[in-house]
């Protein structure tokens, strides 16, 4: 078969099975107002939570750092890429989050394809969520470790991977997700950091959407009480609250050294270009400022649910299930009509279709409640 072909039969399977995807063109005006097609609309699917892609201060240490060091990294960290701002942002991480130390990479797949694969191989062994992030997928298939996915949340059933597994492997990992991406609902932590001490397993949890957010916009350590949990691997993104592009870990000082010599997709890629570095650190100086900020996007999911009358949103994320495919792409596109902008999401990113609403600190709370009256006439 000749490949234009091959590419024109997978699109047609796609296509039928009702699951194309579009790359709409979208200007994002602010946090949270969106122009498509020439109109403007309030979106509810950034992940830029506290708005901060387009904070001026965000704005202007992205433009300072472009006056001094350039558009471009020139090469890798371990080559020339490693910028002196590399070391100012991994300083303001492990601060926040309050480890020894941190460490930045490309993006959050870059991390999590990465480091997994430090970890554990071929001889050990992955625990994970059922509902653990591609790209955690991504590390664990890297990794060749077995792996056993246990039911999403389920501590029992984790329990029992750990029962059956655990005596045949060396190293032991463990991936979940602080807030669930698509499910908005936290990991019991805490449950599971006490399994891992008990079989000897180690933690790694992927805080893409609790960063900035969750537990004082510390992450999902923070968010189970007065003492932070003690997890050896949190990394996460810089690029959803944090409004910008980059991935990190914080962990201990010997782990984040152990990255820099073995962890692939750190040290086989550019650096970052020094404006994203500047951008995160000056975000993340704001967040730590100010835990009010911090605190709006949850605020905001849970009047929405309130209004809504449905389960008390957990994070700044809320999923609306839907009967199928076909129902949640119309509700979608009514709600379009309406002025708000608010995803389909469908398998195979999830089991089940749903629109998934993302909550930002910028929307008021007179948007919130114009989002519920129209939720309610198009999927009541
Ligand atoms: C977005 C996301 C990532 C990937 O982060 P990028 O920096 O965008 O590559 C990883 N994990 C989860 C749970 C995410 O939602």
């Amino acid at each position: 078969m000749d490949i234009e072909s091959f590419a024109k039969g997978k699109l047609q399977e796609i296509e039928q099975k009702g699951l194309r995807r579009f790359a709409r063109v979208t200007t994002r005006e602010d946090g949270v107002r969106v122009t498509r097609n020439e109109r403007v609309l309030l979106s509810f699917c950034c992940n830029d939570y506290l708005g901060l892609s387009h904070h001026p201060l965000v704005k202007k240490a992205a433009l300072q750092a472009v006056e001094n060091y350039g558009v471009g990294a020139g090469a890798s960290r371990l080559i020339t890429g490693e910028n002196p701002l590399y070391a100012e942002l991994e300083q303001k991480l492990a601060r926040l989050k309050d480890t020894e130390s941190a460490i930045v990479f490309g993006s959050g797949y870059l991390a999590n394809s990465g480091i997994i694969p430090v970890f554990v191989g071929p001889d050990d062994l992955i625990i994970a969520d059922q509902y653990s992030h591609a790209c955690m997928v991504a590390g664990a298939q890297l990794s060749k470790a077995p792996t056993h996915y246990f039911r999403h949340n389920d501590i029992k059933d984790c329990l029992k991977l750990l029962q059956e597994h655990r005596h045949q492997a060396r190293n032991c990992l463990i991936l979940t997700e602080g807030v669930f991406s698509m499910d908005g609902d936290i990991a019991p932590l805490a449950e599971l950091a006490a399994l891992a001490h008990e079989y000897q397993a180690w933690i790694l949890t992927d805080d893409a959407h609790a960063l900035g957010v969750i537990g004082e916009g510390r992450g999902s350590s923070f968010a189970f009480g007065e003492t932070r949990l003690n997890i050896p691997l949190q990394m996460g993104t810089l690029s959803k609250a944090i409004g910008g592009y980059g991935g990190y870990l914080c962990a201990s000082a010997n782990i984040c050294e152990l990255m820099r010599n073995r962890a692939r997709s750190l040290i086989y890629t550019t650096g970052l270009p020094p404006a994203t570095l500047a951008a995160a650190a000056q975000a993340l100086e704001i967040i730590s400022a100010d835990k009010e900020l911090t605190t709006r996007p949850l605020a905001r999911a849970r009047l929405f649910t309130q209004e809504l009358g449905i389960k008390e949103a957990e994070s700044q994320i809320v999923p609306l299930e839907m009967p199928d495919i076909e129902q949640t792409m119309k509700a979608s596109a009514q709600l379009e009509e309406k002025g708000f902008l608010v995803a389909a999401i469908r398998p195979p990113t999830v089991p089940t279709p749903r629109l998934r609403f993302a909550f930002s600190a910028l929307h008021n709370e007179e948007d919130v409640r114009a989002l519920a009256r129209a939720v309610k006439s198009v999927a009541g």
